[in-house]
């Protein structure tokens, strides 16, 4: 059996048996934005994509493509940076998504990396959910990998994470000899957690309230290895909890 998951790649007659036979569609929110001057702007959107694709494969589905581009307005005073506007990207979603419940398809895994995405997310989710009877369910593999791995993967941005993030999708877009200039992490960790406060927090405006010069962390510990290790544990991970969640919403719903 061809073991291709990309709908892009597939025949028609391959993507209609795959998609009869497993009922489940990936989708890997991508984002574009700015990673310091030693990763690419697509950091986030590649991440999700390897994640996805890995996630896709183990659990027989069809990985379906959207933009690379998603929700980031506080990153675009760095040049190059995009963003969709929540509504666009909600929209997006929604077009695609009827497609795919036309076609059989009856649950819908979100694989997402970039936080600024999650709460467009989970409208898109829940709006498609109720359009066009679906079960959606979401995975954060950023919030994942930084709970399997700890230090070895933190929280920060473009840091060792995010860095081993990129060498799982090409390694040849690192490039560590530009990593200069730092905002400190004690710093880049302060900003953080005001905004992810969880009861009482502001609204970001913009990135350089985390982090004056738009990164911290510590890229020069990514190693091949550990990028190999996120791509096997954080999508057996994702694999095991979201069988397990696709699973309950059928027995409740009876
Ligand atoms: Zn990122």
């Amino acid at each position: 059996m061809n073991t291709e998951v990309r709908l892009e790649r597939l025949s028609q007659p391959e993507a209609e048996a795959r998609l009869q036979a497993s009922r489940l569609a990936v989708l890997a929110p991508g984002s574009i934005e700015q990673h310091g001057p030693h990763l690419p702007l697509g950091t986030d959107a590649f991440a999700a994509d390897v994640l996805a694709e890995e996630v896709a494969r183990k659990l027989g589905a069809v990985l379906v493509p959207l933009p690379l581009v998603g929700v980031s307005p506080y990153h675009l005073s760095w040049a190059g940076s995009l963003s969709f506007k929540p509504q666009t990207f909600i929209a997006v979603v929604e077009d695609i998504c009827e497609c795919l419940a036309r076609h059989g398809v009856e649950k819908v895994l979100f694989v997402n990396w970039h936080e600024g995405n999650t709460p467009t997310v989970r409208l898109a989710g829940d709006s498609i959910q109720r359009k066009f009877n679906l079960r959606v369910v979401v995975a954060e593999s950023h919030i994942i990998t930084n709970k399997l791995f700890g230090e070895r993967a933190k929280l920060t941005h473009a840091g060792n994470m995010e860095t081993a993030a990129v060498l799982m999708y090409d390694p040849s877009l690192v490039d560590l000899s530009k990593a200069t200039n730092p905002t400190s992490e004690a710093q880049g960790d302060h900003g953080h957690e005001i905004f992810r406060q969880k009861d009482v927090f502001p609204i970001m405006r913009d990135f350089h309230e985390v982090a004056a010069t738009g990164w911290y962390g510590r890229p020069e510990e990514a190693t091949p290895e550990l990028a190999a290790e996120i791509r096997e544990r954080v999508s057996d991970y994702i694999v095991e909890k979201a069988r397990l969640e696709f699973d309950r919403a059928r027995y409740m719903q009876g």
